[in-house]
C-alpha cells in the first residue's frame, strides 16, 4: 500500500475511526465507533489520530463553508429532517465524511455533557507553517507563549477573529488548541483564524527576519500601552499566566508596554489583556477613518 502521511507525518489509513463515505445509525454506547469519537477528548488520541471534535451545528457550518477538512458529522435522531442539519449532513457526505445519525445519549457520551449539542463534527488538525506567515502593512498576528488555560486560548482565537488580525502563532509548550474546552471557547473562530505551532527559538529567529514589529506586553514596562496604534505589520506578544513572557521574547520585542491598573489586582486576565491590546492596535484604523 502507498504511504499516506499528511502534513504532520500521521498516516491518515489509521483505522481507530471508523472508515469515512458512510451514513450509520447508532443508539449503543458501546459501538466501537462511538468509543473512538470519545476518545477525542484525550490529548493522546486526538494527537494519533489527528482529529478533534467541534460541538454545535453553528460551529460545524462554519467549518464546512470554511472547507476545513472534515471526517465525521454526528447528528440527534431529534434533528433529522431539520434543514440545515440535513444540508450539513449532505455537505460531509458529499466530502467524503461519515454521517452519523444517533441518539441524543450517545452524543451526550461523546462530548461528556448532560445536555449535549444535537450536531457534533470531526475534523481534521490543520495548523499553518510559521515559514508561511509574513505580515504585512495592516496586519496584526498575536504571539503566545506558553497559554496553558484552553478557555484563554479559545477566547483569544475569538478576540484576534473579532478584530481581523492574521493568526496566532503559540510559542513554546501550550495548552491544545483542538480540545474540546479550546474549541468551545472559540465559538467557531478557530475555522476562520490560522493557528501556528512553533517553538521559542524558532519563532525568535523568524522574528529577526519577518520584517514585523513585536509589541510585547509586560508588567514592568515603562511605556503605556496607548502609544502602539500603527499601521505596521506587528506581532503582539503575550506572556504566560503564571510566569508572564519570558526574558528572551521580551527582549525581542522593540517595544514593551503595560496597561495601567487602578485597583488592587496585580494583573489582567491573559485573554482580557489580549483583548485591551488588540483593539488598542486597531484604533488608529477608526482614527484614520
Ligand atoms: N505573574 C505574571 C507576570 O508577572 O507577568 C502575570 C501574567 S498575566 C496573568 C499574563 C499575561 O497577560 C502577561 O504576561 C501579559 O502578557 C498580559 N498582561 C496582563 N496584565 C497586563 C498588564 N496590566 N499590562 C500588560 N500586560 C498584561
Amino acid at each position: 500500500m502507498s504511504d499516506r502521511r499528511d502534513a504532520h507525518g500521521r498516516d491518515d489509513r489509521r483505522p481507530a475511526i471508523a472508515a469515512p463515505g458512510s451514513v450509520k445509525q447508532i443508539t449503543s454506547l458501546t459501538n466501537p465507533i462511538v468509543k473512538d469519537i470519545r476518545g477525542l477528548a484525550l490529548k493522546k488520541h486526538r494527537e494519533e489520530t489527528g482529529l478533534f471534535l467541534g460541538e454545535g451545528l453553528k460551529l460545524v457550518t462554519d467549518a464546512l463553508e470554511e472547507g476545513w477538512p472534515v471526517h465525521t458529522i454526528l447528528f440527534a435522531a431529534a434533528t433529522r429532517g431539520q434543514e440545515a442539519v440535513m444540508r450539513a449532513a449532505a455537505t460531509v457526505h458529499a466530502r467524503g465524511g461519515m454521517v452519523l445519525d444517533v441518539s441524543e445519549q450517545v452524543l451526550g457520551k461523546i462530548t461528556r455533557r448532560d445536555n449535549p449539542q444535537m450536531v457534533v463534527g470531526v475534523f481534521r488538525q490543520k495548523l499553518t507553517p510559521l515559514a508561511e506567515v509574513r505580515p504585512r502593512e495592516g496586519d496584526i498576528w498575536v504571539a503566545l507563549e506558553q497559554v496553558r488555560d484552553p478557555g484563554n486560548l479559545g477566547t483569544i482565537v475569538r478576540t484576534a477573529d473579532s478584530v481581523g488580525a492574521k493568526g496566532v502563532i503559540l510559542v513554546g509548550e501550550t495548552c491544545d488548541p483542538f480540545s474540546m474546552e479550546a474549541v468551545r471557547a472559540t465559538m467557531g473562530s478557530l475555522f476562520h483564524v490560522p493557528l501556528v505551532r512553533t517553538g521559542r527559538d524558532a519563532f525568535l529567529a523568524w522574528a529577526k527576519t519577518s520584517g514585523a514589529r513585536l509589541v510585547g506586553t509586560h508588567l514592568k514596562a515603562t511605556a503605556d500601552y496607548r502609544s502602539v496604534a500603527s499601521t505596521a505589520p506587528t506581532v503582539l506578544v503575550m506572556g504566560n499566566e503564571q510566569q508572564g513572557l519570558s526574558d528572551a521574547l521580551a527582549e525581542a520585542c522593540a517595544v514593551r508596554v503595560k496597561i495601567p491598573m487602578w485597583g488592587k489586582a496585580d494583573s489582567l486576565n491573559l485573554a482580557v489583556a489580549t483583548g485591551v491590546m488588540l483593539y488598542e492596535l486597531r484604533r488608529v484604523e477608526i482614527g484614520s477613518v
